[in-house]
This record gives C-alpha cells, structure tokens and sequence, in this order.
C-alpha cells in the first residue's frame, strides 16, 4: 500500500515546490510515531489524539466532558506557539515570471523594500488567477538573471559572487528603489569589481554612487591623457569633454608658474641678491614641477606643504619668499580651477555639485 501512495505523494509535494530532500509530515515513507522521532522533533499532524491521550481518557463516556477532547480550536498538544513574522501563508506566495523563468516567493521579499512594487500586494483579489499558478504568473518586466540575483541575495543561501551577479543585483536594486541589496552591491563591487575607472564613473551615473565618484574621477584625471582608451571614450561619450577641459585648465596653470619667475623680497647683501635669486628660481621652480609630473603630479597644497616644509632651515630670503607665495595663495590657486571643474563635470553625471563640498 505505502509503495503505491509514495510516488503519488511524491508528485504532490513537488508540485508545492517543496525542498524533496525535506521530509514532509505527509511523506508515509517518513512515517514514525512521533515519540521516536530524533532529537525530540514532533511532527504535529501525526500525533492524532489517539497517541495523545492515555487508556483512561479514551475511555471517558460520551457527554459534556467528551466534546471538550481535541478540536482544532484546543490548546496544542506542546503548548502555545505564536506564529513568526518569517510564516508564510500559502496566498502570500507569488508565482512570478521573468523571461522565461519562474519564481514563486513570498510577495512580502519585495513588498516590504521597494516603494514602487508596493503595488503588487493588491495585485492578486480573491477571484483573480494573476500570481496564484505557474501558468498565470505575474510578468516582471526584467532579466532573470536580475531577479535571481535578487532573491539569491534574499535568500542568502545562493548570495551573488560574481561581479556580474552583483551587477544585475545593482541594477534591479536601483530600479526598484531597494536600498539595502543596493547598498551591498555597491560594497561587494567595490571589493571586486575589476572594470576600468571610466565604467567606474559610468556606474556612478548611472546608479547615482555618490560615494565613489570624486576618489574615481581623482584617479581617472591622474591618467595622462595619451593613456586614455578608446574604451573610455566610449563610456563616458560627452563627459570627456568636461574631463579634458579640466585637465587643460590645471595644465595651462601649472606651466605658467613653471614659466614665470617670482621675485623674492631679498634681504642678502646685495652683491648675492643675483645669485640668491637664480638659487630660488631653481628650488621652486623643483616645486612647481612636482605639480606637473606626468606620472603624479601634486596639487597646490600639498606642494605648498612641500615648500613649506623646505624653508624652514633656509636662509631669510627663501622664508620670505615663502610667506610671501603663501600669503597669496599662489600654489593653491588650482583648487579653485578643481572646484570648478569637477564641479561642471559632476553635473553633466548628472550630480549637484553641492553633493561634494569637499574637493581637494
Ligand atoms: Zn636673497
């Protein structure tokens, strides 16, 4: 008899999607009287009264006192237990079809952390076939690929390991308004994400990752323009425009103080003013092409610190010349040409510039 219910048993727990490896409470081939069950795991629905109740009060004559034996409205038999938040009806589960895969998860997992499929919850009334069957699914108008990585984020049985799963949870994430899934791809694409910086700063666009466009767009500028790749260009397009623009202007800059000379204030005899002038056109001009070394050139203020800190043992004239570079802010004019700069450029990735006060 069991060798004939089990295949039909079989057939019907898989058609409710059930893990087989699980056994079921209605599995006859699991069948154990739940007092020998391991680890004192009971099954419920085995436990018939009958296993339940001793001799004696089987035998209690039918009355008032027999109608109080178990119904289901009785005290469970392992007392009271509250159902977890984490206890899905079966009209909480959604059949969901993307492409040509199917899902069937609870509504609550996307429900309850996206604003703009909120919506769903209303989608299947009572007398509506949507979302209850494979063969009326509700349509996600996405990749499968998306919305496995989504639920395998979910789940966290399967999570994304690979930049491209972590890029379709990206991009489902920010679609759908889901700011936690969101968050981890964008820390897990930190870590491994092994794309250019150009598609770096697409991303940043694209998916509006303030936090990783100045440090992207920092070493992007550091890059000598002869080293640009087509593929750069192809995936900023007009954004680099802005981009070289910026690096002409902080070029033009730092050649005209290479090209210009600064007189120092001396206060040597004036019979080595000359030669103490050509000493400090030497050493700053060293200074100045810090700030335009092709491989990593310093801005302003660190080479202002540069100065700074070669001065202080040098003769007078040196420290006056100095002070006199700090007071007007000579070398740190570049930061002004940046703030400018980045900031057309974060515009047209369509960020306000006021996101990044902090240009340096
Ligand atoms: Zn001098």
């Amino acid at each position: 008899m069991s060798n004939q219910l089990g295949p039909l048993w079989s057939l019907a727990t898989s058609q409710r999607h059930q893990n087989p490896q699980t056994p079921t409470p209605h599995d006859p081939t699991q069948a154990t009287p739940a007092t020998s069950t391991p680890d004192g795991f009971n099954i419920g629905e085995q436990d018939q009264p009958i296993s339940l109740f001793t001799q004696s009060q089987r035998g209690l004559p039918r009355g008032p006192l027999a109608r109080r034996s178990p119904t289901p409205d009785s005290p469970p038999p392992y007392g009271p237990a509250e159902r977890h938040y984490i206890y899905y009806e079966e009209q909480d589960l959604f059949h969901m079809r993307a492409g040509d895969q199917l899902f069937r998860f609870p509504v609550n997992w996307i429900t309850d952390i996206s604003e703009p499929l909120k919506l769903l919850a209303n989608v299947n009334p009572e007398n509506s076939k949507e979302g209850k069957s494979d063969r009326y699914p509700i349509f996600l108008p996405d990749a499968p690929e998306e919305w496995a990585a989504y639920l395998s984020w979910r789940t966290r049985t399967n999570p994304p390991d690979t930049t491209e799963q972590w890029r379709h949870l990206l991009n489902i994430s920010h679609k759908y308004c889901m700011e936690e899934p969101k968050a981890d791809a964008i820390l897990a694409l930190e870590k491994i994400g092994d794309f250019p910086l150009s598609t770096k700063l697409q991303l940043c666009s694209q998916y509006r990752i303030t936090s990783w466009f100045l440090p992207t767009l920092s070493a992007f500028l550091a890059i000598p323009n002869k080293d640009y790749t087509p593929e750069d260009f192809i995936n900023l397009g007009e954004k680099m425009h802005g981009i070289i623009q910026l690096k002409g202007a902080l070029d033009y800059f730092y050649k005209e103080l290479l090209s210009n000379t600064f007189e120092v204030l001396h206060l040597c005899d004036t019979s080595e003013e000359e030669d103490c002038q050509a000493d400090w056109n030497a050493f700053f001009n060293e200074i100045i092409a810090l700030m335009c070394h092709p491989d990593q050139p310093i801005r302003g203020i660190e080479a202002e610190k540069v100065l700074q800190a070669k001065t202080e043992d040098c003769r007078l004239c040196f420290r006056m010349g100095r002070d006199s570079i700090v007071d007007k802010g000579i070398l740190v004019q570049d930061r002004e040409i940046l703030i400018a700069g980045v900031g057309a450029i974060a515009e047209s990735f369509g960020f306000a510039a006021a996101e990044f006060p902090d240009i340096e």
